[in-house]
C-alpha cells in the first residue's frame, strides 16, 4: 500500500465498529493502521471519537438490517456532535452505494474493500466534500505488517487472498468483494515473520476460498504455501479459513499432516446434506464427495475437529432435503456448526428463484438443525472430561471473572481455574466438566 505517512489526521480520534466475518475483522485492523499512520488515535467509544467507521457485512439480510439500525443510532449521535465524520466501509458500501449515499442524513463517506489504502486521504477530504470511493480492480492491494493495528495480542490474521470466483447461487461475496486475487508469497511470509518477532503464538491465514490460492507469478499452490508458512520459526499454531470442499486436494491434506503446527481443526462449509440442493446452490460437490473428503481428512489427521456452515430453506428445499442435512450432521458429528436461514441477496443467481420455503418452515428447520447439533456437541464435549488439553489463553471468562478463557487446538472454548497461566500463553488444562458450547477445567501446575 502507499504509506499514508502524513499527519493529515493528527489530533483526531477514530472508532471502528465491525460487522461480519474474520475477513472484516482483519480489514478493520488494516483500516485502523491506515488511520494511525496518518496521525489519528483510537477512541474508546462512538461518543468520544471524531471519525466513526462502520465496516459492514452483506452476506445475509439480517447483517444488513443490523447496519441500518446502527446507522439510525449514529444519526442521533451526529445531531449532538455535528463535527463527527461517519464513514461506511466494506461489502454494503460496495453493493448499496446509491441507497447509502441517498440516505438523509447519510454517511459522510463510503469506502469499498479495494480502496482502504486511500482511507486517510478520503477521511481528510471529507470535511470539505462527501466522498464515495468504491469499485473493484484486479490488483493486489498490499498492506504491510507495519500498517496493521492488531486487536488480538496473541493470535494474528494474515490475509492471503481476496474475493471469490465460485458464484455459489446464494452468495453475494463475488459481487461485493470481486474476483479472486492472491497475495504474493513473500509478502505473506514477511507478515508471518513479523508476527513471530512480536511473540504471536497463533497465525490464521484468511481468504474466502483459501484452497484455490495460486500465486500467478510462481504457481505456488495453497499446499506449498502452507508448507512454507509452517516452516517459519515462531508461532506454534497455524490455522486457515475458509476452505471449499471442491478444492480440497490430497496435496493440502498431506501438507496439513506433515506440519505439526497446522492445528487439527478445519472449517469446511457443507451448506446442505442434499446433493440436489448442493447442485442448485452451484457448490460443485455432492453429499458423497463431502463425506468421502471427511473420511480422507480424518484418516490422515486423527482427532481432527471439524466445523461447518449450514443454510436451511434454500429455494426448493423439501422436507426430504432437510432430513438429508440432519442425516449428514448425525453421520459426521461436527465439533461446531454455524447455521443460517436462507435470505435472498442482490445480484445472486438464487435471487432470481422464488424464495418459496415459508418463514415458519425455515425457522422450524433451523431449530431442528440447532437442537440436533446441540446434543451432538454435548456428547462430543463430554468425551474430553478427564483429558488434558493445550489451551491458548485469550482473556477472562465471560461467565466468571475468576476463570480464564481460551481456545483448544480444536477451537473448543475452555474456561478454567488458573494456576500460573496468564493471558497470551499456552496452558495445560484438565477438563472437569462440559456443556454444549464450552468446556470447563483446571490448569495443571507445571512440574
Ligand atoms: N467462503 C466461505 C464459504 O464458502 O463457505 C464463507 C462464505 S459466507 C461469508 C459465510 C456463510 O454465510 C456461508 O458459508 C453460508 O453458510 C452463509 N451464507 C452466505 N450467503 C447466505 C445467504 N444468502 N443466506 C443465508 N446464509 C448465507
Ligand atoms: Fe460465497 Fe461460495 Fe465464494 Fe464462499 S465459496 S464466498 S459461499 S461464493
Amino acid at each position: 500500500m502507499t504509506n499514508q505517512k502524513t499527519a493529515a489526521l493528527a489530533g483526531r480520534t477514530y472508532f471502528i465498529r465491525t460487522f461480519g466475518c474474520q475477513m472484516n475483522e482483519s480489514d478493520s485492523e488494516h483500516m485502523a493502521g491506515a488511520l494511525v499512520q496518518a496521525g489519528a488515535r483510537p477512541a474508546d467509544s462512538p461518543e468520544s471519537c471524531d471519525i466513526l467507521l462502520v465496516n459492514t457485512c452483506a452476506v445475509r439480510e439480517k447483517s444488513e438490517e443490523k447496519l441500518y439500525s446502527y446507522l439510525g443510532r449514529l444519526a442521533a449521535l451526529k445531531k449532538k456532535k455535528p463535527g463527527l465524520v461517519i464513514g461506511v466501509a466494506g461489502c454494503v458500501a460496495e453493493l448499496r452505494r446509491a441507497e447509502l449515499f441517498g440516505r438523509k442524513p447519510g454517511p459522510d463517506f463510503l469506502v469499498g474493500p479495494d480502496r482502504y489504502e486511500d482511507l486517510a486521504r478520503i477521511v481528510a477530504q471529507t470535511s470539505r466534500v462527501r466522498s464515495l470511493e468504491t469499485g473493484r480492480d484486479s490488483l493486489w492491494h498490499e498492506f504491510g505488517p507495519e500498517t496493521v493495528v492488531r486487536e488480538n495480542p496473541v493470535s494474528g490474521y494474515v490475509t492471503i487472498m481476496e474475493g471469490c470466483d465460485n458464484f455459489c447461487a446464494y452468495c453475494v461475496v463475488p459481487f461485493s468483494r470481486g474476483r479472486e486475487k492472491y497475495r504474493p508469497p513473500p509478502n505473506i511470509v514477511r507478515e508471518v515473520e513479523d508476527l513471530a518477532r512480536r511473540g504471536y503464538l497463533e497465525v490464521q491465514l484468511l481468504g474466502q476460498n483459501v484452497n484455490s490460492y495460486r500465486d500467478p507469478k510462481t504457481g505456488t499452490s495453497f499446499a506449498a504455501l502452507l508448507r512454507t508458512v509452517g516452516a517459519v520459526d515462531g508461532p506454534s499454531w497455524l490455522r486457515f479459513i475458509t476452505s471449499h470442499p471442491k478444492n480440497f486436494s490430497d496435496d493440502i491434506i498431506d501438507a496439513m499432516a506433515a506440519s505439526p503446527k497446522v492445528c487439527r481443526e478445519l472449517h469446511l462449509p457443507l451448506q446442505s446434506g442434499s446433493s440436489a440442493v448442493l447442485e442448485r446452490m452451484n457448490r460443485g460437490y455432492s453429499r458423497d464427495h463431502y463425506i468421502g473428503l471427511v473420511r480422507r481428512l480424518r484418516r490422515a489427521l486423527p482427532g481432527l475437529s471439524l466445523s461447518t456452515d449450514i443454510i436451511v430453506g434454500f429455494p426448493g428445499e423439501t422436507e426430504e432435503d432437510h432430513r438429508a442435512t440432519l442425516d449428514v450432521l448425525r453421520e459426521i458429528r461436527f465439533a461446531n456448526i454455524f447455521s443460517f436461514r436462507y435470505s435472498p441477496r442482490p445480484q445472486t443467481a438464487a435471487a432470481r428463484l422464488a424464495d418459496d420455503v415459508p418463514a415458519e418452515v425455515k425457522a422450524r428447520r433451523l431449530v431442528e438443525v440447532q437442537a440436533l447439533q446441540k446434543s451432538i456437541q454435548l456428547e462430543f464435549h463430554r468425551s474430553f472430561i478427564g483429558r488434558t488439553l493445550t489451551v491458548l489463553v485469550l482473556g477472562s471468562s465471560k461467565k466468571d471473572a475468576r476463570l480464564l478463557a481460551g481456545r483448544s487446538e480444536g477451537r473448543q472454548v475452555v474456561n478454567f481455574v488458573p494456576a500460573v497461566a496468564t493471558l497470551g500463553r499456552f496452558a495445560q488444562v484438565r477438563i472437569t466438566s462440559a456443556g454444549p458450547y464450552s468446556l470447563r477445567g483446571e490448569e495443571v501446575r507445571p512440574a
